[in-house]
């Protein structure tokens, strides 16, 4: 707080007070000073957050009514109050506005909390590569388990069984399974779909396990591929293997994007890449940094982030070839084992 010249800080986003206290429970703020934090939830976690700031040492307060409310007379003493400004409704800031002490002030925080929380510990990296090791094992049970003829739905619901099998809490993210046209879009809800004949099946999937994200695409063929679906895959493989070459400390964050645009814009598919090469994860699947074009962010070591270009096609299919990595300090580390073979079924 000190270079920001604030005398406290309100932490109302609850994957941030995670971070900071360990507190995981769905209902909590948190106020920072320069002595002491306090953690302020209901008394439905009452035993939880007691048990889960016990190593921290964070004084957990449980309030009876709103939590807003028990806040306020806590800011008394406080004139550079800093609030979350891309995290905080309406309705809270006014409330802190209007309760204010007089002479105190609300200045944003902006995203230093999430700016800090790019660099992984080496326990939110041994997190994450747990994470990943399930995420692959369940892709691999789940192959074993798929018939002809499941449904989208089938296959993300057999996938996602054995993501909790295996000891994840939940999946990251809903499961994509896009069948043929279907993988055109990046962001398919897995539907009715048979998953039957010959076609392209993408699949998207992620799981949280110590309350940390992985992520990983990759391509399966029902039947053999024609000629179309195998050079695009190559493309889009070349493409995410020069991105995982440009990974290094000191590059930015659009070198990544830029190395993988290169790679397709060489085969004619520049138009058919239509998001960015990665991003960050770690508490959310999505976080800082996002690996687009425009982003400066420069690259160090500890960070843990996507690549995964695509290229998708209107009416034909799509492919995308996603790896959760870690930034090290010669290069990279690309944490996902499962193989980058078309999987042909
Ligand atoms: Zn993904
Ligand atoms: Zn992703």
């Amino acid at each position: 707080m000190a270079p920001l010249e604030l005398d406290a800080a309100i932490v109302s986003s609850l994957v941030n007070i995670r971070y900071l206290t360990g507190f995981s429970g769905s209902n909590a703020l948190l106020l920072v000073t320069h002595t002491e934090a306090t953690l302020l939830t209901d008394p439905r976690y009452t035993i939880q957050a007691k048990a889960e700031t016990a190593e921290t040492g964070i004084k957990a307060v449980i309030a009876k009514g709103s939590l807003e409310e028990a806040l306020t007379p806590r800011l008394s003493k406080l004139r550079r109050i800093g609030f979350e400004n891309n995290r905080v409704s309406y309705r809270t800031w006014e409330h802190l506005q209007r309760n204010l002490p007089l002479n105190a002030g609300l200045r944003p925080l902006g995203g230093v909390i999430e700016q800090r929380r790019m660099v992984k510990s080496a326990g939110e990296i041994a997190a994450i590569r747990e994470s990943v090791r399930i995420n692959s094992q369940a892709f691999a049970a789940a192959l074993t388990r798929f018939r002809a003829g499941m449904s989208e739905t089938d296959f993300a619901a057999e996938i996602e069984h054995q993501m909790r099998l295996l000891g994840a809490e939940k999946p990251s993210f809903d499961t994509i399974v896009a069948f043929r046209e279907r993988s055109a879009l990046p962001h398919a809800s897995p539907g009715c779909t048979r998953l039957d004949g010959n076609g392209l099946l993408l699949v998207d999937m992620g799981t949280f396990r110590g309350g940390y994200a992985s992520d990983m695409t990759r391509c399966i063929h029902l039947g053999k591929p024609g000629a179309k679906t195998r050079s695009l895959y190559r493309a889009v493989l070349e493409a995410q293997l020069a991105g995982l070459d440009a990974v290094a400390p000191g590059a930015s964050a659009e070198d990544i994007d830029s190395a993988t645009r290169r790679v397709l814009r060489k085969h004619g598919l520049a138009k058919a890449f239509i998001h960015s090469a990665g991003h960050g994860l770690g508490l959310e699947i999505h976080e800082a940094p996002r690996l687009g074009r425009g982003e400066k962010t420069i690259l160090r070591a500890g960070m843990a982030i996507t690549v995964e270009p695509g290229a998708y096609i209107e009416g034909a299919g799509g492919v995308r070839i996603e790896d959760t990595v870690l930034v090290t300090a010669n290069g990279v580390e690309v944490l996902t084992p499962t193989s980058k073979e078309l999987v042909i079924l």
